[in-house]
């Protein structure tokens, strides 16, 4: 039996830097959901299709996995490419698809089987590991994400302002938390930890101390 770690909450508050941390310090596998949604929406941008067409058939065609903790999609491993904020905005209206849920539920709980893992997204506590033995929901003020996002100027267009990077955040936490299936949710039993005004350190050593 492996040992699941759940990270669930909304973008931009830093889920990702310290999920990655506290599977290196617990010397666990660290695996980004996130990146799942972001793939398929990435396929379908360059297969030419658009997010309102993608069909089950259209998945069915895809081979998404992990090998260990990369994503693969029909042998091509994606890392860069899935950074983009088409993507970021794609993953998250097609995360919405009842169908598209059901294609990676197992591709999730698969990449359980062999090892130890460290798990981020949105429903990993509630929905992909509802028995996960730790969960944690990690969430920040909008404006905070928005500083954050606007200081580490990554997942941002160039012409991006702190209005736009706001009003951003605050549009993908409403498609999150209000589509029928898996909404973006605190799970009953999960450590909400609040990151705002804490620094990165601080939140790791929270989480790593909860787990040990
Ligand atoms: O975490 P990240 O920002 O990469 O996720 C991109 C989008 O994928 C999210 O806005 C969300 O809509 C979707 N997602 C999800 N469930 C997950 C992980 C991500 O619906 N477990």
């Amino acid at each position: 039996m492996s040992t699941v770690v759940a990270i669930d909450g909304p973008a931009g508050a830093g889920k990702s830097t310290v999920a990655r941390m506290v599977a290196d310090r617990l010397n666990y596998a660290y695996i980004n959901t996130g990146s799942l949604y972001r793939a398929l929406a990435y396929t379908a941008m360059t297969s030419g299709v658009a997010f309102k067409d993608i069909t089950p058939e259209f998945l069915e065609k895809q081979k998404l996995e992990f090998r260990g903790v990369d994503l693969y999609c029909n042998g091509k491993k994606l890392e860069s490419e899935l950074r983009k904020p088409e993507c970021a905005v794609g993953a998250s209206i097609i995360s919405a698809l009842p169908f598209v849920r059901d294609y990676l539920l197992p591709v999730q709980r698969n990449a359980a089987l062999d090892q130890w893992i460290v798990m981020e997204g949105r429903d990993i506590g509630t929905v992909i590991f509802p028995d996960a033995e730790k969960k944690f929901f990690v969430t920040a003020s909008p404006e905070e994400r928005a500083r954050r996002r606007m200081a580490q100027g990554g997942e941002i267009s160039g012409d991006a302002t702190f209005e736009s990077i706001l009003a951003d955040i605050k549009a993908r936490d409403e498609r999150d938390m209000n589509r029928a299936i898996a909404p973006l949710r605190q799970a009953e039993d999960a450590v909400l930890i609040d990151t705002t005004g804490l620094s990165i350190d601080e939140v790791v050593a929270k989480i790593t101390s909860y787990c040990r």
